[in-house]
């Protein structure tokens, strides 16, 4: 199962075409062969070129650098995740452990936008958790007195002034936080390509089919070539399972989302120019959705256990005329042709919301699975991923092996049953929340 991406990602029409580098057509040595070039790769590209400036560093992508899920996410790098207001020691000692794992992975991220001066339209606007429906306004409320137990800046509204700040009607309830940040992920993943060290080989459209170790060494295959290495970081998220790795703990979720042309000066005006915005959705599986600073709305309430090798143009089309119901139901004046991009990408889950940090074997090496938090996570795990590849303990790294593992999950077909039937029921119940 390898990644096929649409080219169809709103993020990444608005920029300026890449050309690709050369596709690996030969067979090479390295010391660190880093496969999969998102967040995750790239960040641990940088830094261990900066950690073993003399070495062979190479990363082999199956598609284009920085085009995977890197480019097509929503593009919130958050602090703090909704908490149902978990009341006992071991829930809320749980709670700030994310927290602070969260805070320093966004100034991970803030240290590299900075230190490379990217423009990747961050606005530290934070986030809105928010709903339309009464029955979760006590999980918000809850949510509310969980923050305010750790200090965490954060505002409760309601109905009237909500649709001020947001030009809808359609929510009653929202907690914001403020301390988050809306940004465009493909600008941060495109940066995080063209900022490579020179040091670093890339090859793209070079997709790993194997890998096997023999007299300590790994011998790594692609269609046009291969390459033995000392060391190997793999650092594929939603790929992982098809690299043979972590099947038991870590799965992939493949999810949708659109984003509108931009609304016209008239229809910005109808809904009270806000300032740009984005939401959570307070029930599992709601809808996702921002207001852009270009005035554009991005929508994401489709995820499935679906294939990603092959998202087909009919099967995008359809999630589309989920996408665009989910915008009429908050903004009715949208005519039908305001979705002008549709696409697909894939993340990983674990059962428990747990992430994946590892030494699998001497000089194999794996991090991914951040369920849906992975822009400040990656880089950070990145990073992490190549003090502890050489051999190094930070304190960073401390805080990351303290979290909890991922939970094991059933063999297939069991997990993917197991998957189907929770994503239906949670659509289910959410379904005035799409
Ligand atoms: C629609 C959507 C919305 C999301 N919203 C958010 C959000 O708002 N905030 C947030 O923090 N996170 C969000 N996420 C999650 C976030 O995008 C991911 O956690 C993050 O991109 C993970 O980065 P990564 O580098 O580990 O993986 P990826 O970006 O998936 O990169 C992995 C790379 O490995 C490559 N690869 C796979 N298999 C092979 C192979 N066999 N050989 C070579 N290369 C291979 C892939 O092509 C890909 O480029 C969202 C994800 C999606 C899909």
């Amino acid at each position: 199962m390898l990644p096929n991406n649409d080219n169809t990602c709103g993020w990444l029409t608005s920029l300026p075409n890449r050309p690709a580098n050369p596709t690996l057509s030969a067979d090479i040595f390295a010391d660190w062969l880093i496969i999969g070039a998102g967040y995750t790769g790239l960040s641990a590209a940088r830094k261990l070129a900066q950690l073993q400036p003399l070495d062979r560093i190479v990363i082999l992508e199956a598609n284009k650098a920085g085009e995977g899920a890197s480019a097509r996410n929503s593009g919130y790098l958050v602090d703090s995740t909704l908490n149902d207001g978990h009341l006992s020691d071991a829930g809320l000692e749980n709670f700030k452990q994310k927290y602070e794992l969260n805070k320093l992975a966004m100034d991970t991220v803030r240290e590299f936008v900075n230190e490379h001066r990217v423009d990747c339209d961050w606005n530290e606007s934070g986030k809105f958790h928010a709903t339309s429906l009464e029955k979760n306004e006590e999980k918000l409320l809850n949510f509310s007195s969980t923050l305010t137990n750790f200090g965490i800046p954060h505002d409760v509204i309601f109905a009237e002034e909500l649709s001020r700040r947001l030009g809808t009607v359609y929510y009653r309830a929202a907690v914001r936080t403020t301390g988050g940040v809306l940004l465009q992920p493909a600008k941060l993943a495109r940066a995080m390509v063209e900022r490579l060290p020179l040091s670093v080989e890339l090859f793209e459209q070079t997709p790993v089919t194997t890998w096997h170790k023999s007299e300590g060494s790994f011998n790594v295959a692609t269609p046009k070539g291969s390459v033995r290495a000392k060391n190997v970081l793999l650092c594929t998220n939603g790929f992982l399972p098809s690299l043979g790795v972590v099947a038991d703990r870590a799965f992939p979720l493949t999810l949708t989302a659109s984003l509108t042309r931009p609304l016209t000066d008239e229809e910005f005006e109808t809904i009270g120019s806000p300032g740009e915005w984005g939401v959570l959705s307070a029930q599992a599986m709601g809808a996702t959705v921002r207001l852009t600073g270009d005035r554009r709305i991005m929508i994401r309430n489709t995820a499935e256990a679906y294939n990603p090798i092959n998202m087909t143009a009919d099967t995008l089309a359809k999630r589309r005329q989920i996408h665009f119901q989910g915008l009429l139901r908050r903004f009715p004046f949208l005519p039908p042709n305001a979705i002008e991009t549709t696409w697909s990408g894939v993340t990983c889950i674990s059962g428990n919301s747990a992430n994946i940090f590892e030494k699998l074997d001497d000089g194999l090496f794996v991090a991914g699975c951040y369920n849906g938090g992975g822009i400040g996570l990656a880089t950070l795990f990145g990073e992490q991923l190549a003090f502890k590849a050489i051999g190094e303990s930070t304190r960073a790294m401390e805080k990351i092996e303290a979290r909890p593992q991922p939970n094991w999950l059933p063999p297939q077909p069991f997990l993917r049953w197991g998957v189907k039937a929770r994503l239906m029921r949670d659509r289910v119940l959410a379904t005035k929340e799409r």
